[in-house]
């Protein structure tokens, strides 16, 4: 007898075959969001994927950048165990500019089937579940930056098509090889909703849309949109960075999220035609709770020791935990669209967050606005800036650590196991960046002490 999942691999050999697909690329993300995976040949996909998924090593999850073994519990101390790679079938999209090639993402599971406690897609399935059993429906759109780099980390990176002023402009002007152009076909034909791309604020620095969705698919998209986008640059012969905040003399790059809750039958929770803002009261506990836990949301939002120095006064990325109508200088701004389009625009999150737990982390800090009906201070007017006016986010990586693991009501409904493996794959961060010489104590200190 077949199991469910043998013939479901069989139909989708099947598939691939007709539609010329020989190699299917298996992915997910890991605890950062960075994308691990395997390419396996269609003719063999019965032999890897039969039993429920192929084994990867449990360790995979909780490698640095530099691609050494954090000491995650689960990892190193048990003996590196596998887990496995199941794929979520509903998800394979042929790559555009890889012939005959198709992806697909993987829920991560234990050898029994169980869903991986620190598996960031899990976690954001369960943070949806949740709110759909009060039939709270989240959706969102996210919003992503990037640089565009050439040279190589030896020879040091130069930002591409390094000209002034090309503030929000298109064409040539900004991007002399029409890579945008491209990169925006190839998205969308990848069927990830890629809907607008311009030149940002910043000299070298692009932002590409993608439509809105039910949270699981918008987190999908985005962690799919950057691996993509870095791999069309490679094609390129260039290289793209997420990273929060890459240069000195440039602002960061952020990862806004528009978020709204819909009723089971997409109906806007968050509209309210008869109240003075258009918001209901339900969106306003939205907008509470997200400020509320906004110091520990920063952990998975702003993830890298680099993700402060995006923040600051005048740099289109708050510093401050405030709200605000049309108000760009507000970590949550309230765009001006009404009825069905009413939405948040949380603008906290940097490029580097890892969209599963970013979306998971802002939407368990709604859900827990929402279920203690908790009421926002006034909206800040004007220039969002001043410090005196709403509290601070966290200064530092650590710091909003800190908060995250004192945040028990964010921790229950994220999960313990994804709280402690996080705090302390980021502690080992912390750890390994006090005990390095950087360029800027040399530059400081070196000479003239
Ligand atoms: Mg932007």
């Amino acid at each position: 007898m077949q199991s469910d999942d043998q013939r479901n691999v069989e139909r989708l050999t099947e598939q691939l075959r007709s539609e010329g697909i020989d190699v299917l690329r298996i992915g997910y993300a890991d605890l950062i969001g960075t994308e691990r995976g395997r390419d396996l040949v269609v003719e063999t996909l019965a032999h890897h994927l039969g039993e429920g998924g192929i084994a990867f090593c449990r360790g995979v999850f909780h490698t640095s950048p530099r691609g050494d073994v954090v000491p995650v519990a689960g990892g190193l101390d048990a003996g590196l165990p596998d887990v496995l790679a199941k794929p979520d079938l509903s998800t394979v999209r042929k790559i555009p500019w890889e012939d005959g090639v198709a992806h697909v993402l993987a829920d991560i599971v234990e050898p029994d089937g169980r869903p991986c406690a620190e598996s960031p897609r899990s976690v954001l399935r369960s943070v949806v579940g949740r709110c759909e059993a009060e039939n709270l429906v989240p959706v969102v759109g996210p919003e992503m930056e990037f640089y565009l780099l050439e040279g190589s980390s030896s020879s040091g990176w130069r930002r591409y098509g390094e000209a002034p002023g090309n503030v929000y402009v298109a064409g040539r002007k900004g991007d002399p090889e029409n890579l945008l152009l491209e990169f925006l076909r190839q998205l969308a034909r990848y069927g990830i909703r890629a809907t607008a791309g311009n030149h940002e604020f910043f000299s070298g620095q692009f932002e590409i849309n993608i439509g809105h969705s039910h949270a699981l698919d918008a987190a999908d998209r985005a962690f799919r949109f950057r691996t993509a986008v870095k791999e069309l640059a490679r094609r390129a012969g260039k290289h793209a960075t997420f990273m929060a905040k890459p240069f000195n003399e440039e602002g960061g790059s952020g990862f806004h999220l528009h978020f709204s809750i819909v009723d089971p039958s997409d109906r806007s929770l968050f509209a309210d035609e008869a109240a003075p803002t258009g918001l209901s009261s339900l969106a306003e506990h939205a907008v509470a709770g997200i400020l509320a836990h906004a110091p520990a949301l920063a952990a998975f939002n702003n993830p890298t020791i680099n993700s402060y120095k995006r923040f600051g006064p005048d740099t289109l990325a708050s510093w401050l935990i405030d709200w605000g109508l049309d108000n760009r200088s507000t970590m949550v701004r309230i765009p001006p669209e009404r009825g069905d389009a009413t939405r948040i625009e949380v603008r906290l999150g940097d490029a580097t967050a890892n969209p599963y737990l970013a979306i998971a982390s802002v939407v368990a800090g709604a859900y827990l606005g929402i279920e203690e009906k908790l009421t926002p201070p006034p909206p800040t007017e004007g220039y969002g800036y001043d410090a005196s006016r709403s509290r601070l986010l966290p200064r530092n990586l650590e710091a909003a650590l800190d908060a995250l693991e004192a945040d028990t009501e964010l921790t229950e409904i994220l999960g313990k196991p994804l709280i402690s493996a996080f705090v302390t794959y980021k502690r080992n961060e912390l750890e390994r960046f006090a005990h390095y010489v950087t360029d800027w104590e040399v530059g400081e200190y070196l000479y003239h002490l």
